[in-house]
């Protein structure tokens, strides 16, 4: 292993370490042994998760007039699947090694074991054990359900593999409520499952997880327009939450690798320390889906029944978190140590700013830091907290690997000028504060 590689691997390993540590994303089902291609998101997880999709939301729904928001249902009727093609279409190739029966996408397999010549849907080497591995199939990757007690196949149903379904087969209610003028989009947020062949790298390819797609529809005409305006929208949406744009590309996807809907599909590449690979979107699926489910759209501007045509960004949120993670893990030396921490986006850090009390035996302390600093700033931004644990230089490094922006200390000389000390994370730099200033300190260097 070249020195680049352990360390890109211990980068990994180090965010996974913490992000388990400090309550932000743990394996799936772990007292049972684990559950591959899942994993369950801490309160602090879940609260960066929670800012992520909120500042998507704003941005892309409340901040537009021309954006209608959706939450459907996860289960459909079996029809839309068949309609969108999934059903005939939604599968990856798939390898089995004959002598250790581990089973590989056969598109992902380093080309570094392929067999000079060999194609690239059937690699023959198991790049586990060496075997030899048997003819591609196809797998689809729908995880099958039934609903209901009957148990013919009418009972079928799939949890969705994406969430732009739900939008297709509400474009009408959409259309009938709203009433919206083309270009028009729906926006919505939620879970996807995929049974992946092999989920692997933390939180990249997963089992089970969440997308915020748009699908933005148009008239034919100047799609190219749209799509490169959509480009752009995506690539400052990408900036704004603190996404190291330096390893973010464009790769224009070749026809063959297309998905079945798509027209032009850009991916947006993100440098992972396992390789550039996929973090979100962008496609044009042409009329594709409103056609398949016999949609169309009434266009007043033209005078007749049209069938739009739509351009489809897409984010998953578990890559958004894992780009993000890997964007603002940083390390220093401070005080003779290697101080590791996150460097998250203040407005979309899952903690804002920690509160103590200089030493928690001294009641005087504890009470004004309680009821006169943390009481305030956790009515005022919610995401604030408590921390007394070990001494300050403990306390600090703990909110450090939180990516808490801001640690507040209550001491002594707070008790005669009502001014606390604010360090900032990312300089070590201490400030004082006074108290009747402070919301409005915070307020400032978060938005
Ligand atoms: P890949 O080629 O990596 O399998 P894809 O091209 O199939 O991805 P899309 O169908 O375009 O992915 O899905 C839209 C977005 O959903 C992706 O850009 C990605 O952010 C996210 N996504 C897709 N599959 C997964 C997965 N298994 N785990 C986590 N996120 C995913």
């Amino acid at each position: 292993m070249s020195q680049k590689e352990e360390q890109n691997n211990d980068l990994m390993e180090k965010i996974v370490s913490l992000c388990k540590r400090r309550g932000f994303i743990f394996p799936g089902s772990e007292i049972y042994g684990g559950l591959a291609g899942t994993w369950d998101f801490g309160h602090f997880g879940a609260t960066l998760k929670n800012n992520i999709k909120q500042n998507w939301w704003k941005k892309f729904v409340d901040g537009r007039r021309d954006m209608y928001g959706l939450d459907a249902a996860i289960l459909m009727r079996q029809e839309v699947w068949q309609a969108s093609g999934h059903v005939a279409g939604f599968a990856d190739p798939m390898v089995e090694c004959e002598k250790c029966k581990e089973k590989f996408r056969a598109d992902q397999i380093p080309r570094t074991v392929l067999k000079e010549g060999s194609p690239k849907d059937r690699p023959l080497i198991c790049p586990d054990c060496g075997g030899k591995l048997g003819e591609a199939k196809q797998f689809n990757m729908m995880f099958k359900t039934k609903i209901g007690a009957s148990d013919d196949s009418s009972a079928t149903s799939y949890l969705r593999p994406e969430t732009a379904q739900g939008m297709f087969v509400n474009f009408k209610n959409t259309v009938d409520a709203f009433h919206p003028k083309l270009p028009f989009g729906m926006a919505q947020i939620g879970k996807a499952f995929r049974n992946e062949i092999t989920p692997r790298d933390f939180i990249f390819r997963i089992r089970e997880f969440e997308q915020m797609e748009i699908e933005y529809f148009i008239r034919s005409e100047g799609w190219e327009k749209y799509f490169e305006y959509w480009k752009d929208e995506m690539l400052s949406w990408m900036a704004e939450i603190g996404i190291d744009m330096d390893k973010v590309h464009e790769l224009e996807v070749p026809e063959e690798d297309r998905a079945h809907y798509s027209s032009r599909t850009v991916d947006f590449e993100f440098d992972y320390p396992f390789g550039r690979k996929e973090l979100f979107g962008l496609a044009y699926r042409t009329d594709f889906d409103l056609k398949n489910h016999k949609l169309d759209y009434v266009d007043e501007e033209e005078g007749k029944k049209i069938v739009p045509h739509v351009i489809e960004p897409t984010f998953g949120v578990d890559r958004a978190i894992l780009a993000i993670l890997l964007s603002a893990y940083s390390e220093d030396q401070k005080d003779g140590e290697v101080r590791p921490f996150l460097k998250f986006k203040r407005s979309i850090a899952p903690v804002i700013c920690a509160v103590s009390p200089l030493l928690k035996n001294k009641p005087e302390l504890v009470e004004y830091a309680n009821f006169k600093v943390y009481a305030p700033l956790k009515t005022e931004f919610g995401r604030v907290v408590w921390d007394d644990n070990g001494n300050i230089g403990k306390r600090y490094r703990r909110q450090d690997e939180i990516g808490t922006p801001f640690c507040i200390v209550v001491d002594f000389d707070t008790l005669n000028d009502d001014t606390v000390t604010v360090r900032d994370r990312d300089t070590g730099e201490q400030e004082r504060v006074k108290l009747t200033d402070l919301v409005q300190y915070i307020k400032n260097r978060i938005n």
